[in-house]
């Protein structure tokens, strides 16, 4: 178990494009392991593998405490016609907050620790940190699509 570094936006890995996972290697293993002590250590709802250094297809996602998903190789392979805005941030972008457009619901097909191929549909944060995590395996940043950034000022008053 270990703490990874987490990349910042500066950084131009997270600007690149994650391979596939085609075997299932401790080194793999190893990789979910460390990312999940590494979410946890910084608090955060999701992490996705180029986050960390590395570009495989590989995410996290934990929108609830306690309720860890490991996501291999993942795909959208369905999302609702209703959207959803509301505020993003990435551990790779501290301090800063932005508005941004989703899918209200989304459905993720991917691979889990043993291999086996799943389906799993989320709706509001659980959708919005699917897309989010998947985006960063294309290299984009919640950045590109925010429709507003917010300033750490106004955040403070309320
Ligand atoms: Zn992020």
């Amino acid at each position: 178990m270990a703490i990874l570094k987490i990349l910042t936006k500066e950084d131009e890995l997270l600007r690149k494009k994650s391979r596939p996972v085609d075997e299932i290697t401790p080194r793999i293993l190893r990789l979910l392991d460390d990312m999940k002590d590494t979410l946890h250590k910084a608090n955060g709802a999701g992490l996705a593998a180029p986050q960390v250094g590395v570009l495989r297809r590989v995410v996290l996602v934990e929108t609830e405490p306690g309720d860890l998903i490991e996501l291999i190789n993942p795909e959208i392979i369905e999302v609702s016609e209703e959207r959803q805005e509301g505020m993003e941030g990435c551990l790779s972008v501290p301090n800063e907050w932005g508005i941004v457009d989703r899918p209200m619901t989304v459905t993720v097909k991917a691979q889990n620790r043993k291999g086996e191929w799943f389906t799993m549909t989320g709706s509001e944060l659980k959708a919005r940190c699917f897309c989010h995590e998947l985006d960063h395996l294309d290299g984009i940043l919640y950045t590109d699509k925010a429709s507003k950034m917010l300033d750490p000022d106004e955040l403070d008053e309320d």
